[in-house]
């Protein structure tokens, strides 16, 4: 067997690898694509099933009109052209857990084409780029049922089959060979999930499998006109393993041409234990699906009146909406990528950030005390102890000088501690303020002797330099001189003749 370790740089950048991939997405509709059975995950096996997606004889599909919604809503996020007329067909095959011996999906004609993902990339000089990827099309097709291998006292020798998942509604999402790295590939899915799921059309958790990758990959020498012949990786369940499994199919497959050998297309899986693609089935004569016009269901027809209905429902997408924040609110690009990496994170961002005093303070506070709290207690934003509304309140604390940043981090550490809001840990632990006009001239008087060169500065008609006795006099008094009066005696003292 060969180690894909043993080539050097110089053999490697010999080689462009070209990378396809092709996606499938559970849609989160009530129901099945083409029946009334429950579409959920989790259920105790065969028991959303019924006729039609048991295949029992003279059983009909009827569609689902949600699911065309979601296709709609998912192809124009991703920039595809929808097709007024599109058609369903039969992909036949057999496999234990299709009891139809036939998928129900689309081949020629397909719900939507020509669309595109833009992805950070590097240019050759090493530069970032963002890079358009085409998506050739996406179509509408079902799920198959599931075989069952694990669990079973007789696992060894029998296999088991949940039909649940059969008819379940997917979209597959095909790109053109685009992509060039296994880095590009990874961008592209943290792309295309994110939009997905700001959309809501799907749920795309990996795990349940309700976003599945497979990912096709060839190398070629460097500059040559045609593509090398590819092969395709299945079953790679996180994207980072994806990435892992493309790094190591790319270095197999460059050890075959180098040796002189021809790479065979076929299907291969990914072994995560052994970090390493092995053969599955030889695609090479695999292509006969024997498509043909499904006759049990009329040709589908998206009519501009319906689509625009369905667009109704198309939210602000994940890069529009950074554009906007960052103007809107004056936060940075990178403050903006964060607080969108999910919709309702941003929903509950901009809630927010209308009414603070502040809306960067609030950015900077999220990202800077809030994220790695969440992250040490092992908690999703949802299930935060400090709301958005707390993160606000804090924020202008901090903002206007009442609450020094310290302070705010100890206060921060008891919500935490306490599972407890901001506001009502504010109410309980808020430091005494100091409101005594004296004791406020004394701390000045004190700034203003040890800071004789901003006095200067001041005096000279630099005004904001006022800003920094005030701070400086915040901390002095431990966060604890009223801030308004402060900010009024500073001024005071400032501007009184020497
Ligand atoms: P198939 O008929 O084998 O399914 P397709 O032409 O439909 O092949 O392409 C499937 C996926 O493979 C697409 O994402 C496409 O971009 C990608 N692809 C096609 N040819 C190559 C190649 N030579 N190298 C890498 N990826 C490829
Ligand atoms: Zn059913
Ligand atoms: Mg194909």
């Amino acid at each position: 067997m060969s180690t894909a370790t043993a080539l050097s740089p110089e053999v490697i950048a010999k080689y462009q690898p070209v990378i396809g991939l092709e996606v499938h997405v559970q849609l989160l509709t009530k129901t099945k694509a083409f029946c009334g059975c429950a579409n959920q995950y989790g259920s105790a096996p065969n028991t959303n099933v019924c006729p039609v997606c048991l295949a029992l004889p003279g059983a009909l599909p009827v569609l689902n009109r949600q699911a065309v919604e979601y296709a709609v809503l998912a192809a124009t996020a991703l920039n595809c052209r929808i097709h007024e007329t599109s058609v369903f067909a039969r992909k036949n095959y057999f496999y234990p857990d299709l009891p139809k011996g036939y998928q129900i999906s689309q081949f020629d004609r397909p719900i939507a084409e020509h669309g595109w993902i833009d992805v950070p990339a590097f240019d050759a000089a090493g530069n970032s780029i963002t890079k358009r990827i085409g998506i050739t099309r996406l179509h509408m097709e079902e799920d198959a049922g599931k075989s069952v291998h694990d669990g079973f006292a007789d696992s060894a020798t029998c296999t088991y089959i949940d039909l649940n998942r059969c008819g379940t509604p997917l979209v597959e999402i095909v790109s053109e060979p685009d992509l060039r790295t296994p880095d590009e590939a990874f961008e592209y899915l943290t792309k295309l999930k994110e939009i997905l799921l700001y959309t809501g059309v799907s749920d795309c958790n990996m795990e349940e499998g309700s976003l599945r990758c497979d990912a096709n990959v060839s190398v070629m020498l460097k500059g040559a006109e045609q593509f090398g012949t590819k092969a395709e990786v299945k079953n790679v369940n996180s994207f980072r393993y994806i990435k892992a499994a493309l790094e190591h199919e790319i270095g197999r497959q460059i050890e075959i041409v180098e040796s002189g050998g021809r790479v065979v297309q076929e299907s291969r899986l990914w072994n995560n234990a052994e970090g390493r693609t092995f053969s599955m089935r030889s695609k090479e004569q695999a292509h006969d699906y024997r498509y043909f016009p499904e006759p049990d269901l009329p040709h589908l027809i998206v009519s501009s009146e319906w689509k625009a209905e369905i667009l109704k429902a198309l939210p602000e997408l994940p890069e529009a909406r950074r554009a906007r924040m960052v103007a809107e609110y004056e936060i940075t690009g990178q403050d903006a990528q964060v607080l969108t990496s999910t919709r309702e994170r941003a929903d509950q961002f901009e809630a927010i950030a209308k009414s603070a005093k502040s809306p960067k303070r609030v950015a900077n506070l999220f990202q800077g005390e809030m994220l790695g709290r969440l992250k040490a207690a092992g908690l999703e934003l949802e299930q935060s102890p400090v709301s958005m509304k707390g993160i606000a309140l804090a924020a202008d604390l901090t903002e206007s000088g009442e609450l020094s940043s310290k302070m705010l981090k100890q206060l921060l550490d008891i919500c935490f501690e306490k599972s407890e809001d901001f506001p009502s840990v504010y109410e309980r632990e808020k430091p005494q303020q100091i409101s005594d006009p004296a004791a406020i001239e004394k701390m000045i008087d004190e700034v203003i002797a040890a800071n004789p060169k901003q006095v200067e500065q001041y005096r000279g008609g630099k005004k904001t330099v006022a800003a920094f006795f005030v701070g400086q006099v915040m901390r002095v008094s431990k966060g604890q001189a009223n801030p308004a009066l402060l900010n009024e005696l500073v001024t005071k003292k400032l501007d009184a003749p020497e």
